[in-house]
């Protein structure tokens, strides 16, 4: 089994370590929680649990559905091994309801359901709060080639067609979520990072609860329950 060393870098949500395959880290999932580009902190108790188990359980799906992901193994309840990437810098959105900054950006209420799914992108970047651009800009930044994009999109409305059907089944809209996307040493784009109620918004089919973490961002309480309720219906 393959051993925790070094930390390589701790980010909002999670921790990284090396282990003793250069090829392998280990993802560490903690119950801290931010939002509004960390100006909001607090705790999350049993979230890093949660969001490992419900992030692997997803990945697996995705693979089995021709979505290359990091994935490799669950090691512990926060633990995972996962492949090596480089993170391509671009946070992915594909949205099915309006909802969160697009609603805000253009006037519309939450809750309208799109004819076809949306993309845009945002540069990860912390400092300049992680900006909105188009995938001209994308390539004029080097943030990616024509060719990574293509295939980061291909991949992404693969990955919301088939968590869609997926959380449709367990009474849960998906209403939008955000992925990243790393390359593997061999240049594969594949699925990285998580997804997760942080990562995503999910809202009850039938009463448009908010079941993600829209509940610590908007003071709604409940959030530990919520993420507890999402797992149950996913049987995990
Ligand atoms: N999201 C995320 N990390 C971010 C920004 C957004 O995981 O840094 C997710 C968020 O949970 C939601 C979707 O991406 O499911 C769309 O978020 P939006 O652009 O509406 O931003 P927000 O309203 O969350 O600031």
């Amino acid at each position: 089994m393959a051993v925790k060393k070094e930390q390589l870098y701790e980010g909002k949500a999670k921790k990284v370590f090396a282990t003793d395959d250069p090829s392998l880290y280990i993802v560490s999932y903690k119950d801290d929680a931010t939002a509004f580009n960390g100006l909001k902190k607090g705790t999350i108790a049993g979230k890093g649990v949660i969001n490992n188990k419900m992030s692997n359980h997803l990945m697996k799906l995705l693979e089995t559905k021709g979505v290359p992901t990091h994935f490799v193994e669950e090691l512990s309840d926060r633990d995972t091994l996962v492949k090596r990437v480089s993170i391509v810098p671009l946070e992915v959105i594909i949205r099915n309801v309006s909802a969160g900054s697009f609603a805000k950006h253009y006037g519309v209420e939450e809750g309208i359901i799109f004819d076809e799914p949306t993309i845009e992108f945002s540069y990860k970047n912390d400092a300049l709060g992680d900006p909105l651009l188009n995938a001209y800009h994308a390539i004029a930044l080097k943030l990616a080639t024509r060719e990574e994009i293509e295939e980061i999109k291909r991949l992404a409305f693969t990955v919301n067609r088939e968590l869609c059907a997926f959380f449709r089944e367990t009474g849960i809209r998906l209403v939008d979520f955000k992925l990243e996307f790393g390359r593997l040493d061999d240049g594969t784009i594949v699925l990285a990072d998580e997804i997760s109620p942080d990562t995503c918004r999910l809202w009850d089919l039938q009463t448009n609860e908010k079941l993600d973490k829209d509940r610590f961002r908007r003071d709604l309480g409940g959030v530990e329950d919520a993420y507890r309720e999402v797992m149950r219906r996913l049987g995990l």
